[in-house]
């Protein structure tokens, strides 16, 4: 059988549109998923898809680290001794194959299975709207389970931007976010709560299921059966993956929810699992300098940093944050990342905020503050959202802004603008179901 209900809800959405179960054979059929995904949507309009998501009444297996799994093996009473062995081999079969179903596990006995499925699911979080843009990104808006005295359930954003040499899953990390940056209209939101490790990995899970960006389920010949620990890598059959890049970009700021985002990044980057290389994962902070030396240490992944302005006066007023870690801080911070080369450079983040941020004189200055740090300069075109008094700069000013800085031996890409018409790109992401009232926009634009 499936991994619960509420799997082959989702599963009837995708394949015919509504949200009425389309049976258990629905979960193998990638093809009529994949010509869904493309064909849904008119030529010439985002399209958005209205999902019922539910939840689980079983704990989810998904998302749970080894310690978890062998945790949960033990309290079905398998034996200490085969308690690392089975979490291999369930490690393998949910992260290295998206198995929804204990049934698919044939090197797990049918005894255990059953067990494992009367105790169990594999519940992913739940998909409650699916939007894709014009220009082919996606983006998800997902219901998570309530936890203590949360009055409604909570629900998050993720995104995913095809390009044509990469894939890239922008992920959230808080539900909402504490900091009120002025530009941003996650900004807007107050803190719900940080986000568990299981749900930050099921976004990657989900993300994987949504695109048929799994292995096929049986490898062709016996001998290529998975081998936990052994380093097999089922994407042997194929090699093109839709998600190569992942990017801690979406809600919260993800060094406020440091232990959970790097066990989550630990699941992500596992050899044996979804295999995501740590260079292709980045973070981006607003610039949490205590915790930034710690993240290097502790996680290793790629880093961005929005920079935004380079005077304390200004980015005080742009990214609040600086005022209790101002810039010097902040770049010294940056000059002592673990493993900082040339090969693996910090991306500062630059939004370009019209008449605010975008002078020439900025600019150099901009080049004069990342000198001597193997630095990315990220230009990023201020992408608008509903209350923000800010504007985005000229386009002939953007180019301008990214001469100097290109000169200057920086490669300064101006991050095109995706998904805008639904939503999701930079900045804009917020719980749908949460209205502004106002005060609070007021407060969150003044
Ligand atoms: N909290 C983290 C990560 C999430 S925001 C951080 O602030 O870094 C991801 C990036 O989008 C950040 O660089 C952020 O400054 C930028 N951003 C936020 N709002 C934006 C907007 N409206 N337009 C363009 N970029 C925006
Ligand atoms: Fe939070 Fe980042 Fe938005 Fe600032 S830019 S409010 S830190 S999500």
């Amino acid at each position: 059988m499936s991994g619960g209900p509420g799997d082959r809800r989702v599963e009837g959405a995708a394949a015919d549109g509504s949200s009425t179960a389309g049976g258990p054979g629905d979960s193998s059929r990638r093809g009529d998923l994949d010509s869904w995904l493309s064909l849904r949507r008119p030529p010439d309009m985002p399209s958005a898809q209205d999902i019922d998501a539910t939840t689980a009444a079983k704990p989810s297996l998904a998302g749970l680290g080894r310690g978890g799994l062998m945790a949960a093996l033990a309290a079905i009473g398998v034996p200490d001794r085969q308690l690392k062995m089975r979490a291999a081999q369930l490690w393998s079969w949910i992260y290295a194959r998206g198995a929804r179903s204990f049934d698919v596990m044939s090197d797990v006995s049918k005894e255990l299975r059953a067990s494992l499925a009367a105790a169990y699911a594999l519940e992913r979080p739940g998909i409650v709207r699916e939007e894709v843009s014009q220009d082919g990104t996606r983006k998800w808006l997902l219901r998570l389970a309530k936890r203590g005295h949360e009055a409604r359930l909570p629900e998050v954003e993720t995104v995913y931007i095809p390009e044509p040499d990469r894939g890239t899953l922008c992920i959230s990390s808080q539900i909402g976010c504490t900091l009120t940056c002025s530009f941003c209209h996650t900004g807007t939101q107050r803190l719900v709560r940080n986000l568990e490790v299981a749900e930050i990995v099921g976004q990657i899970l989900l993300a994987r299921d949504r695109l048929g960006d799994w292995p096929d389920a049986e490898p062709t010949g016996g001998a290529r059966r998975p081998a936990p620990g052994t380093g097999f890598n089922p994407y042997e059959h194929r090699p093109e993956r839709r998600i190569t890049n992942v990017v801690l970009m979406g809600m919260g700021e993800p060094l406020y929810n440091f232990d959970n985002v790097r066990d989550a990044m630990a699941i992500a980057a596992d050899g044996d699992g979804l295999a995501l290389s740590k260079r292709r994962i980045t973070l981006s902070t607003s610039g949490v300098v205590p915790e930034i030396r710690r993240w290097g240490d502790e996680a290793g992944t790629m880093l961005a940093v929005s920079l935004h302005a380079v005077r304390d006066q200004l980015r005080d007023r742009l990214v609040p944050i600086n005022r209790k870690y101002p810039i010097a801080e902040l770049m010294a911070a940056c000059r002592a990342y673990p493993g900082l080369s040339n090969a693996r450079r910090i991306t500062f983040e630059y939004v370009m905020l019209k008449d605010l941020n975008d002078s020439l004189a900025d600019a150099k200055a901009l080049v004069k503050l990342v000198a001597g740090i193997p630095a990315k300069i990220n230009l990023i075109p201020f992408n608008p959202w509903p209350g923000t008094t800010h504007q985005c700069s000229d386009w002939e000013q953007i180019e301008r802004f990214a001469e100097i800085v290109n000169r200057a031996g920086y490669a300064s890409p101006v991050r095109t603008p995706r998904g805008r018409d639904i939503m999701a790109a930079c900045g804009q992401l917020r719980s749908a179901s949460l209205n502004l009232t106002a005060r609070e926009r007021r407060a969150a634009s003044g």
